[in-house]
């Protein structure tokens, strides 16, 4: 292995060859290699991870980044040997927020076309009308108005639904009522017909959404959640879903993945699971913008989308 800098990619689940070929492309001065064939420690100058092995990062001396390969960096933020000092950031990627936006939209008209209704009603050969709502008369709220949380509710604007968001300091969108803090939080829920969570897995993040929240929703709401396992207590979202306050459950997220296959939701009736595949880190988009922060952050520059650390996102 020649020496040099050099990064090392450490991912569970991405696409290995496709970043390799793509960063050679966008960083060919700096070879990329591959957990766990590290070569010279003392070369590694930037670590690209996706649920890395807690623990493995202290042990690169000359490490000045970190690049997580997705946007939640609580896997990360949760390594308790973190090397101090060390920036992290996170991607920012057209193509995960075209994906996730995708999935927001469909999910949300499908919600409000009552299409797990109807489904239900085709099994039993059952004739059940209902009668299509004007969008205006439903309200579609986002929990989370960072990048994934803006772009969704941008394209919901496209259907007339009333929209409004939350998030922890003030923000200002056009045609969305927007909310934050604790104090918003009851107002936003109120008139949420259609939750969304895009919310980060933070400490304050976590059971967030659970029985009390829920019933501040309008009885008969929907729930669709893209953010974190952890935002949510799942035996409060299951009371919820059988005693009628929560119509249904649109879940792409869990405490426990892969979810386990004795978890009540598998079989819920009132549950639509997908296996935490509404976006993807896709090379081809992101791999740019990685080489860009890396070069900044090599030439003594503060990098893009930097990661707080001290608030979990
Ligand atoms: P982001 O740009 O960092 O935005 C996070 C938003 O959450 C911000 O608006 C922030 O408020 C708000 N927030 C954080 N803590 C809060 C709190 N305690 N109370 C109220 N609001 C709070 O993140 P993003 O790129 O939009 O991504 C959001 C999350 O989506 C990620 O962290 C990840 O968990 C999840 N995600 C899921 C998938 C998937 O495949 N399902 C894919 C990508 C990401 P401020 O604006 O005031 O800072």
């Amino acid at each position: 292995m020649p020496e040099g800098p050099a990064l090392i990619f450490i991912s569970e689940y991405s696409d290995t060859r496709g970043w390799q070929r793509q960063l050679a492309k966008y960083l060919p001065e700096i070879e990329t290699r591959i957990w766990p064939d590290i070569g010279r420690k003392e070369d590694i100058v930037a670590a690209l991870v996706w649920k890395h092995p807690h623990g493995v990062l202290r042990q690169f001396p000359e490490l000045k980044v970190i690049v997580n390969l997705g946007a939640g960096v609580n896997f990360v933020l949760a390594d308790p040997e973190l090397p101090a000092n060390v920036p992290i950031v996170r991607l920012v990627d057209q193509g995960l927020t075209r994906r996730i936006t995708e999935y927001a939209v469909l999910h949300t008209l499908a919600l409000h076309r009552r299409i797990p209704e109807l489904a239900e009603a085709q099994r039993a050969a059952k004739w059940r009308y209902l009668h299509p709502i004007d969008p205006v008369e439903c309200g579609v709220g986002v929990m989370g108005l960072g990048n994934l949380g803006t772009s969704t509710l941008e394209e919901l604007g496209h259907f007339g639904f009333r929209r409004a968001g939350w998030s922890r300091t003030p923000k200002s969108l056009p045609g969305v009522t927007c909310f934050h803090g604790a104090a918003g939080l009851a107002p936003f829920l109120s008139d949420c017909n259609i939750l969304i969570c895009l919310l980060p897995g933070t400490p304050a993040t976590e059971d967030l959404i659970d029985g009390k929240v829920l019933r501040l929703l309008p009885k008969g709401a929907a729930f669709i959640n893209l953010g974190r396992g952890s935002n949510v207590v799942d035996e409060d979202l299951l009371a919820a879903l059988d005693d009628g306050h929560i119509r249904h459950a649109v879940l792409d997220v869990f405490r426990t993945e892969p979810l386990p296959s004795e978890h009540a939701y598998w079989r819920h009736p009132k549950v639509t699971i997908t296996p935490h595949n509404s976006s993807a880190t896709n090379p081809g988009t992101a791999a740019q913008q990685v080489a860009e922060n890396i070069r900044r952050v090599l030439a003594g520059e503060s990098p893009f989308n930097l990661v707080n650390p001290l608030v979990g996102y």
